[in-house]
Formats: structure tokens, C-alpha cells, sequence
């Protein structure tokens, strides 16, 4: 089967973030986008500014979840919009710092997509995590994305529920999409769990590039 999408009628996607160390243990995507800080050729697409990002470079240091405060419930609309006030914890102080790069969340100047690069302890395999059903250029990327890693397994999460307000730190993003493989000890870096969530962000950005030409050929 081959279908063409049309994205005459919509900007396209210009804006990519791949965020590492939102967790500081957990390295795999600190390795990843460290690595891409210092080369950035392998995650450069025509026409896409992709941009490799440490987000919680304090934890990271330390080799520990966070230091205050968890960094991935941090970015609620009371900690991005309240006034500064001396001794915020750190995380919060860097979610406002990182929502005023990469969005204002909920805004048009957001950046398009955020990657956030996750490990887990668990035997899940590579795990990509969607907050919307609603989200149509996500579904087509993950779908695009589970395809590319056959015969590999690449499991799609749905978590939505209505009343859950998203405070994730990819939800600065229009489309925000986790990438969770495990299973990876914390602070400890596996070969095959690096290198499928390597090949996870491949695929991804190949989709987008595709996405934007207006091209997405499914065979
Ligand atoms: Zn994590």
C-alpha cells in the first residue's frame, strides 16, 4: 500500500529536541545525546534543526533520578508560570529554564517534537510513549517507527486519561513522544539497549524527514 500525506496545509515539522538525563541515571540517552552534543551528524535531517539536550545536567553529574524534585512532574502550569522566587527547588528552576527554550508549552512557538530518552530497570524491550490518541502525527511516527524495527519488537503505551494534566518534561513539545528500553540497571550503560533506542531516533527522524517531503511510502 502507498499513501501520501498531505502537509501543504500544515507547517511541517521544523523543531526536533531529543532530551537525555531527565532521569540522571538512567544512560542510555545521557550516552546518546552527549554523544550527538559532540557530533551532531548522525541525527541531522534536510530542512529539520535537531537539537541534542541534557535536561537535568546537575542529576546527571551526580548519577542520581534527580535533586530536588522529579524533573518529569515538574513542568505543571503553576511551576512554569509562577513569578522567580529565590530557592525553588533545582528541577523546577530548570523546567522554567527549559520551557522558555523549548516551548512556552501549549504555545505555537513550541518546538514540534521532543524526544525524552528513558531507561527502565524492567524487562519491557523498547517502549515509545504517546499522551494523546488525538495526536495523529505521533501515531503515524510510531507506527512508521514499529514497522522500520521488525523483526524486533517496539511496543507502543498509551497514557491518557482525561483528567490527567501532563507534566511530563516532553510535554513542552506539540508532539511528545517517551522512549522507554530496558531493561538497563541505573547508572550502567548496556550495548544493545544503547543501540536500539540509537536506532529508535534513526527511525524517527528518517519519518520526519519523509513526513515532510510529503512522502511516507508504507509497503
Ligand atoms: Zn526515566
Amino acid at each position: 500500500m502507498s499513501s501520501r500525506i498531505n502537509t501543504r496545509c500544515s507547517p511541517g515539522v521544523k523543531r526536533v529536541a531529543i532530551f537525555g538525563g531527565t532521569h540522571g541515571n538512567e544512560m542510555s540517552g545521557i550516552t546518546l545525546v552527549n554523544m550527538w552534543i559532540k557530533n551532531a551528524a548522525e541525527i541531522e535531517r534536510n530542512g529539520l534543526v535537531t537539537k541534542p539536550f541534557i535536561t537535568n545536567p546537575k542529576a546527571v553529574e551526580k548519577c542520581t533520578r534527580y535533586i530536588d524534585t522529579d524533573l518529569n512532574r515538574a513542568f505543571t502550569l503553576a511551576n512554569i508560570s509562577a513569578p522567580d522566587v529565590e530557592g525553588m527547588p533545582y528541577e523546577v528552576q530548570r523546567a522554567r529554564e527549559i520551557n522558555r527554550m523549548f516551548g512556552p508549552k501549549g504555545t505555537q512557538d513550541a518546538y514540534d517534537v521532543i524526544f525524552d530518552l528513558h531507561n527502565t530497570t524492567s524487562n519491557m524491550g523498547s517502549t515509545l510513549i504517546l499522551e494523546s490518541s488525538q495526536d495523529l502525527f505521533n501515531l503515524q511516527m510510531v507506527h512508521y517507527i514499529k514497522k522500520a524495527m521488525a523483526p524486533h519488537t517496539c511496543s507502543v503505551l498509551l497514557n491518557e486519561h482525561p483528567q490527567l494534566k501532563y507534566s511530563t518534561t516532553r510535554s513542552v513539545a506539540k508532539h511528545p513522544i517517551g522512549v522507554e528500553v530496558g531493561p538497563q540497571p541505573q547508572g550502567v550503560l548496556r550495548s544493545n539497549v544503547f543501540e536500539s533506542m540509537r536506532t529508535i531516533l534513526k527511525q524517527a527522524l528518517d519519518f520526519i524527514e519523509l513526513f515532510n517531503s510529503g512522502e511516507i511510502n508504507e509497503s
